[in-house]
């Protein structure tokens, strides 16, 4: 990981964006604006699932009346999504958004711009200049021969120009393209050429998995290279999946601390002992439901698990119909293989409830002992090479020697 890329600072509400503050998870409603009850509800769940931001559209003039009585309702601070029409983004900045996003590509008029712009440096609230690849200004697309890297940030930069001729420079950009590698060399591009605050984002990524990838691949990328002060994955989906999966990827790259469950299972093989996919799965749904901050483990099998996973708050390992339930790589319990999920469950409320070191304390007497057995008793049924990898290396030479 590289450091992160020195940016200004900007408040979005009471939520910093840039500068020193960590980095930060958007989405987006899909409900109509109007529905004042409804998108209430998904903002409320989008908060819960690690959304800092919320963006609605604010498409009508009925939308605009919506954020009137959304805004002071929300949990976190709302932004308005702003096409073609600039009146909107003065009616949205009326009803008390916390920010605007402007698509220089549909709102070209300069004396719209700066209307706009003078309003918001009035209530000082920030605008996204939200470049998209897919509505890039025509005039830019024929001039860069097509949405290449250069005409994203060319676009930006002359809607930051527009607004500097009227003092306004509360701004965070975002130079979005579905196409992965274009959105890289653009965001690359950007941050060599400004300070403002970058939102990054895989524009029309799509529906998981394949839009999980794409977003991961190309969000990912620029944040290992510092680059990128708030990010937004744009799924075909129910958007609580999205501000889930983009806290995540902060969680995974170390940018944000883990606020929830994180499971990790080996990808089992020839020593499996149980099925680790299935108990992974029950694993994972009972523990996520239950909203545990704890890393735990599944492994398929008491001889490698336990050594394997010893940094894991919580494991378990199967083992001659056993489970073997370890608390950073001691192994504390054993219970029937059938009460395996059941037993991790149970100790990592335990765990939460009591800490790590008292659970320690209170392990079994015997387990210790009863796993070291049940390892012993493997390693001399399969040997130390459970795959046969060494028996298949001399059938292969045998048939293509
Ligand atoms: S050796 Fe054991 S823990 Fe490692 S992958 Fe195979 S079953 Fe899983």
């Amino acid at each position: 990981m590289r450091p992160r890329r020195h940016t200004r600072q900007i408040h979005v509400g009471p939520v910093a964006v840039g500068g020193d503050a960590p980095v930060t998870v958007q989405s987006m409603t899909t409900t109509r604006t109007a529905d004042v009850d409804g998108t209430l509800a998904q903002i409320y769940a989008l908060a819960a699932a690690g959304a800092d931001i919320v963006r609605c559209t604010c498409n009508e003039e009925e939308a605009a009346e919506g954020l009137a009585r959304i805004v002071p309702r929300s949990p976190v601070p709302i932004v308005a999504d702003i096409h073609f029409q600039y009146r909107l983004a003065l009616g949205a900045l009326e009803a008390g958004v916390a920010a605007l996003r402007l698509n220089p590509g549909n709102i070209r008029r300069p004396d719209h711009i700066r209307a706009v712009a003078s309003e918001a440096r009035d209530r000082g609230v920030p605008i996204r200049i939200g470049v998209n690849g897919g509505s890039l200004d025509p005039d830019l697309y024929e001039r860069f021969g097509g949405a290449t890297p250069e005409a994203l940030v060319a676009s930006a930069v002359h809607e930051l120009a527009l607004f500097e001729e009227v003092g306004f420079r509360d701004v965070k950009i975002s130079v979005k393209a579905s196409s992965v590698p274009l959105m890289i060399d653009a965001y690359r591009l950007m941050s060599e050429t400004t300070d403002h605050p970058l939102h990054l984002g895989v524009t029309e990524a799509g529906p998981p998995p394949h839009g999980l990838i794409k977003s991961v691949a190309g969000i990912g990328t620029l944040l290992a290279e510092g680059i990128g002060d708030t990010i937004r994955f744009s799924l075909t989906a129910d958007p609580v999946e999205e501000a889930r999966a983009g806290r995540k990827l902060l969680e995974v790259l170390g940018l944000r601390e883990r606020k929830g469950l994180d499971l990790i299972a080996c990808p089992s093989c020839g020593r499996a002992e149980v099925d680790v996919i299935r108990v992974a799965r029950e694993a994972e749904a009972a523990l996520a439901e239950r909203n545990i901050p704890l890393q735990v483990a599944v492994m398929g099998c008491v001889v490698n698990g336990p050594g394997e996973a010893r940094e894991a708050d919580l494991g378990i390992a199967a083992g001659r119909g056993k489970g073997h339930l370890f608390v950073r790589g001691q192994v504390v319990r054993v219970v029937p293989e059938a009460e395996m999920v059941d037993a991790l469950v149970e100790e990592a409320e335990r765990i939460t409830a009591e800490g790590i070191d008292a659970r320690l304390a209170a392990a079994d007497a015997g387990a210790a002992a009863e796993a070291a057995a049940a390892r012993a008793e493997l390693l001399a049924l399969q040997g130390t090479d459970a795959n046969d990898d060494a028996g298949r290396i001399a059938r292969v030479r045998d048939v293509a020697g």
